[in-house]
């Protein structure tokens, strides 16, 4: 699904240069949960920004469904961007004047999708994440894991074959991370490939495989071993997200 070669990014601010990715290559598969670990500084952001077609690298070549898609105009970007890819973030960007349902209903307007389909959708993935009962609820009349939730809503409602997360659970108590990382597995298990940038391990080992950045280089790549499964209960709702079929 991803494949980078060579990647480098560098930043010029006036005379000043920073090199945030200095040579990265790797594959991930479609289907795959990889997280991206590495200190502060080391380029997660900047590598995420790429994969996400936010951002294009300086040099290198990536290959999104074996489309070279690195020298791509924005224009061209902003299609694929919105056709193939879900964006999750730390601090969540939702629209504050927005209700949760049209935050969702966003990404749709801009695809072009008719009104009934878009409030089916809508509904769908919000029912999904555990929200149905809050669609009509503003940002601030929520919790962080919830907010966080209408956000993964949102990067869902494309139905994107890539989804990337960017400190997703940053932000978050332990207990609304791992409803956070259940959602994310439980995509994961219907066949989303998932990339999540974290810091913190315990979270890292959610994921089937971790990418180790130091100083914009891809320094280690650790097998997860037996991935930590996420406490499934969602905790304010109280229904339980996923029943087995
Ligand atoms: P953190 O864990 O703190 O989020 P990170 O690994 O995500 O760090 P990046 O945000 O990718 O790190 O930044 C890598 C380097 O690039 C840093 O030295 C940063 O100062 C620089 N950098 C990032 N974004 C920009 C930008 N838009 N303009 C100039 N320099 C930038
Ligand atoms: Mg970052």
């Amino acid at each position: 699904l991803i494949r980078v070669e060579d990647l480098v990014k560098i930043y010029r601010t006036g005379s000043v240069e920073v090199p945030a990715l200095r040579g990265v290559s790797f594959t991930i598969e479609r289907g795959e949960f990889v997280a991206v670990m590495g200190p502060s500084g080391s380029g997660k952001s900047t590598l995420l920004n790429i994969l996400g077609c936010l951002d294009t690298p300086t040099s290198g070549a990536y290959f999104l469904e074996g489309k070279d898609v690195s020298r791509l105009k924005e224009n061209a970007l902003a299609r694929v961007r919105n056709q193939k890819i879900g964006f999750v973030f730390q601090n969540f960007n939702l629209l504050p004047r927005y209700t949760a349902s049209q935050n969702v209903e966003l990404p749709l307007i801009y695809a072009g999708v008719p009104r009934r389909e878009r409030r089916k959708r809508v509904e769908e993935v919000l029912q999904a994440v555990g929200l149905g009962d809050r669609m009509d609820h503003r940002p601030n009349q929520l919790s962080g894991g919830q907010a966080q939730r209408v956000a993964i809503a949102r990067a869902l409602v494309n139905n994107p074959s890539l989804i990337l997360a960017d400190e997703p659970t940053g932000n978050l108590d332990s207990r609304s991370s791992e409803e956070i990382m259940a959602i994310l597995q439980k995509l994961n298990q219907e066949g989303r490939t998932i990339v999540l940038v974290t810091h913190e391990r315990d979270i890292a080992l959610h994921a089937r495989r971790i990418l180790h950045f130091l100083d914009g280089k891809l320094f280690k790549n650790e097998e997860v071993d037996n991935p930590i499964q996420a406490n499934i209960r969602l905790s304010e709702s109280g229904e339980e997200l996923f029943k087995e079929k």
